[in-house]
């Protein structure tokens, strides 16, 4: 009995049971490196279904193009957006980064308001580009004594990050209605209080970049991938401003260096550009502690107010292609003709936007 026990401890010991160890190691790493080339076999099935679909869709929608223009009914062949199917892979990479957080700088936008009719259109047209930038910040200062409900509501609604704050501008600088618009300089206290809120909100950990955004002007989501490579002093072309279809740096394409303006209006100027043609990053702001805009000045000198405090001209750097593309126009909305509405209070006894907000 005790010799039979004995002879089968030995058999497990002279056996090949102590091999079992090494299978074990041996089917693991195979189940290990298996897995592991399933994996790149599924992204690079990944990657070739990717690029099947953008090249059908590529072949659909020339065919759509060919099809209508090949059809005798359609006068006008239907136009599809051929030149972006075309880089549809790029486009649809481009897309999916719409308005997503990155770890790039946040976008710190200033917009000095004012009640008027138009202005809920403005901040409408104003937001809905905003909307397609990853990391904007919107601050609103309006020109007033209270925050209004209007903007106050607006804001809420609109999807975006954002501080509001109002600063009225004093009253003897304040506009009269006869008043030419060069007359007096606007926005310099709401700009100012954003400058104050900026420096007494963020600190140097923060990457951000500071513009300045008015609520009438233009502006082209591309504007602020330009933006986001400010180091110090960024600036680019303004269309419709100065009297000409574009007021701009001249740029070295290569370096970015700007080398000189052309500006016919006040081309004496230290910095004869548009106030939506530079940008400043947050760290120059908080650095530049002094910088502000300032009342009693040359009208048409605010620009190189706050621009000769943070830099020199031959800091700036020239964005948008070495200055050659224009992502921003001073666009200024008409005041609308509202002569009506005093017939209609009249007639029906109260105005046409009673218990509509516009
Ligand atoms: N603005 C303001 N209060 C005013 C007039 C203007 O806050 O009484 C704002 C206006 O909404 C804009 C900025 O200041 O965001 C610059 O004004 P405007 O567009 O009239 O200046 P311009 O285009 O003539 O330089
Ligand atoms: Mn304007």
């Amino acid at each position: 009995m005790q010799n039979k026990q004995q002879s089968s401890n030995m058999m497990y010991k002279n056996g090949r049971g102590w091999l079992r160890p090494f299978y074990f190691i041996f089917l693991s790493r195979t189940i290990l490196v298996l897995g592991f080339i399933f994996v790149i076999w599924q992204s690079w099935n990944n990657i070739k279904a990717q690029e099947e679909l953008c090249q059908m869709t590529r072949e659909s929608l020339e065919a759509i193009k060919a099809a209508s223009i090949a059809c005798k009914n359609v006068k006008e062949p239907v136009h599809v957006p051929l030149p972006t199917s075309a880089r549809m892979c790029d486009a649809i990479g481009e897309y999916n980064e719409i308005g997503k957080s990155n770890d790039g700088p946040t976008i710190f936008a200033i917009t000095p308001t004012f009640t008027r009719p138009v202005q809920k259109a403005e901040l409408t047209r104003l937001s809905q580009t905003f909307l397609l930038v990853p990391n904007f910040h919107w601050i609103v200062i309006e020109d007033s004594e209270e925050k209004t409900p209007l903007v106050t509501n607006f804001l809420a609604e609109s999807g975006l990050t954002y501080t509001h704050i109002n600063a009225p501008t004093p009253t003897h600088y304040k506009l009269g209605k006869s008043d030419q618009v060069w007359k007096k300089p606007r926005g310099v206290e709401q700009r100012n209080a954003a400058l104050r809120w900026i420096r007494n909100n963020l600190n140097e950990s923060r990457n951000g970049v500071v513009y300045f955004a008015d609520d009438d002007n233009t502006y082209s989501r591309h504007l602020f991938r330009e933006m986001v490579k400010v180091k110090r002093v960024g600036v680019w072309p303004v269309g419709l401003v100065g009297g000409l279809m574009v007021e701009k740096p001249i740029c070295d394409e290569a370096t970015g260096k700007v080398t000189g303006f052309n500006a016919i209006w006040k081309p004496e100027r230290p910095f004869p550009i548009d106030m939506a043609g530079f940008a400043i990053n947050l760290q120059v702001i908080l650095e530049k502690k002094e910088a502000y805009f300032a009342y009693d000045i040359q009208s048409g000198f605010q620009e190189s107010e706050i621009l000769k405090k943070v830099t020199f001209r031959d800091e700036l750097e020239g964005l948008a292609s070495g200055c050659t593309k224009v992502y921003v126009w001073h666009t200024r909305t008409q005041n609308p003709v509202l002569n009506t509405e005093n017939i209609y209070k009249k007639k029906r006894g109260k105005a046409s936007n009673t218990g509509i907000e516009v």
